[in-house]
């Protein structure tokens, strides 16, 4: 299995004066033993690939179109996240799937849009809440997984991250078998075994490394704790 990787999404948050943090980050770990990646909102993109050149941190940008270009207003293509400098793009997240009612199909669309454009595609995956009282999760994120992932995908472009919805920005996290059950699940139904799993969900400095220490546990998509330079650094410490 590949070098783990923490990721950071900052989804719609952070400003210039946020990029200290990174300064902060690199500062602390300049070289982590293993993968470190940020999804900064796409206007932070450029002046922070400014930042990180040289350094082991990698850039991802949060969603892209589908289509290579055009009469989208509003939105962002592959190539532009690649020509600001991301190297991963982070797809079907479950605030994008629930707030732009995106489906699997189109998260698989700009999957290949991703690829095109020579970006790794983070897909997500993950249950709500009443899917898993009603006892649906693997259903429910298997069916996710088949769908959103499009013809070619590999573990050299390709990265699945389980998110469960009702663990996301709550404090609130799968026990480590539940954990364990999903990824096991994932890993027995990917197109190439060899691809990056990661987890997503309040990962925190404290419960980092007993989810990393899981065995199809690749990394982690981290949200609120990725924001800061201490809490991301607690995490990049883990891995
Ligand atoms: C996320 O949004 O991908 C996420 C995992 O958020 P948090 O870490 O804040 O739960």
């Amino acid at each position: 299995m590949p070098c783990k990787l923490a990721a950071g999404n900052w989804k719609m948050n952070g400003l210039d004066a946020d990029l200290d943090e990174v300064r902060a980050l690199i500062a602390a770990h300049p070289s982590p033993d293993c993968g470190v990646l940020i999804c900064p909102p796409a206007t932070l993109l450029a002046p922070m690939a400014n930042i990180a050149r040289g350094s082991a941190i990698l850039l991802g940008g949060q969603d892209c179109h589908s289509d290579a270009n055009g009469a989208h207003t509003g939105d962002i293509s592959a190539a532009m996240l690649a020509d600001a400098g991301a190297r991963h793009v982070i797809l079907g997240h479950s605030e994008r799937r629930a707030d732009h009612a995106e489906s699997s199909d189109l998260v698989a669309a700009k999957a290949r849009a991703a690829h095109a454009a020579g970006l790794t595609a983070i897909i997500c995956v993950g249950e709500t809440e009443a899917e898993r009282d009603a006892g649906t999760t693997l259903d429910v994120v298997l069916t996710q997984l088949r769908a959103s992932l499009p013809g070619g995908a590999t573990a050299a472009n390709t990265v699945i991250a389980y998110e469960p919805v009702w663990a996301i920005g709550t404090g609130r996290t799968p026990t480590l078998e539940q954990i364990a059950e999903v990824h096991d699940a994932l890993r027995a139904n990917l197109p190439d075994p060899e691809m990056s799993l990661l987890y997503g969900g309040s990962v925190k400095p404290g419960n980092a490394a007993e989810i990393f220490a899981l065995g199809n546990v690749d990394g982690a998509l981290v949200g609120g704790a990725s924001l800061k330079a201490v809490d991301f650094g607690g995490i990049i410490a883990a891995l």
